[in-house]
């Protein structure tokens, strides 16, 4: 069922978007060469603890997930495009990170992800980044009345094409409110023109997660949470929890 949410609601779940957004600022600057993924987690949870936030990460279970996940952020290197698990992993020179962050505050939820570089970034990697913003950009863009979800995939699909990227097949964004994943399924690859219809009082989390190595394919670590690509390229991941509004886009995750 799809939650159309009043404009009281969306002013609450903006202060939650904030809190996402303070967080993964957080996280992204204790992140160094040298530095251990697990203070990345740690830097997050004191700014969700300090903003009287809880984490709907933490000891999250979805259906595919064998075990609880353990932290408030997902931070996934290099080849892992989503899901990984903050750990005893140092950053090194030329590291990609993208790092994920959600806040349940007042009983709203926020989430969003960003992608930077360690040290000295890698060409290549900060296009793969530029991309993925791009991607994340055309797909809020496209979130506006009249429109259906299917405009947000392949506004969000367009620009993966373009910069000839995959994306796995079967990991989009979401509704968001109350719960972090509630209906509709926003999908990054889909059809223009198909899908639910975009209205007032919709919020999603839009996430493009582009690889790389073009294939839409992708792998899951024995741990049972972090995807990687199958072929060991690049992968980036934005995400912005946003409000669709008669004015246009409202992102919601901003600081
Ligand atoms: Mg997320
Ligand atoms: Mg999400």
């Amino acid at each position: 069922m799809v939650e159309i949410k009043t404009d009281t609601a969306l002013d609450a779940m903006r202060e939650a978007g904030r809190v996402v957004a303070n967080a993964l600022a957080a996280a992204r600057g204790a992140a160094a060469v040298g530095v251990r993924l697990r203070e990345l987690d740690e830097a997050a949870h004191t700014v969700l603890n300090e903003a009287g936030a809880s984490s709907p990460f933490l000891g999250y279970q979805p259906s595919f997930a064998p075990v609880p996940f353990p932290a408030v952020l997902c931070a996934s290197v290099n080849d892992a495009v989503s899901h990984g698990i903050p750990g005893d992993y140092r950053l090194r020179d030329g590291d990609l990170v993208s790092i994920d962050c959600g806040a349940e505050l007042d009983g709203w939820t926020g989430d969003a992800a960003i992608s930077f570089t360690v040290g000295t970034p890698r060409p290549a990697d900060l296009e793969l980044i530029a991309a993925t913003q791009q991607a994340l950009d055309a797909g809020i863009a496209a979130a506006t009345v009249g429109h259906r979800i299917g405009d947000i995939s392949h506004a969000i699909s367009t620009v993966a094409r373009k910069a000839a990227c995959g994306m796995p097949s079967d990991f989009g964004g979401h509704g968001i409110g109350r719960q972090m994943h509630e209906d509709p399924h926003v999908p990054n690859h889909g059809r223009p023109g198909r899908g639910f219809p975009l209205r007032h009082g919709l919020a999603l989390a839009i996430e493009p997660m582009l690889m790389a190595g073009g294939h839409n394919d992708y792998l899951t670590d024995p741990d049972g949470w972090t995807l990687r690509t199958i072929d060991g390229s690049q992968a980036a991941h934005f995400e912005h929890t946003i409000a669709i509004t008669e004015s246009g886009p409202r992102i919601l995750t901003l600081p």
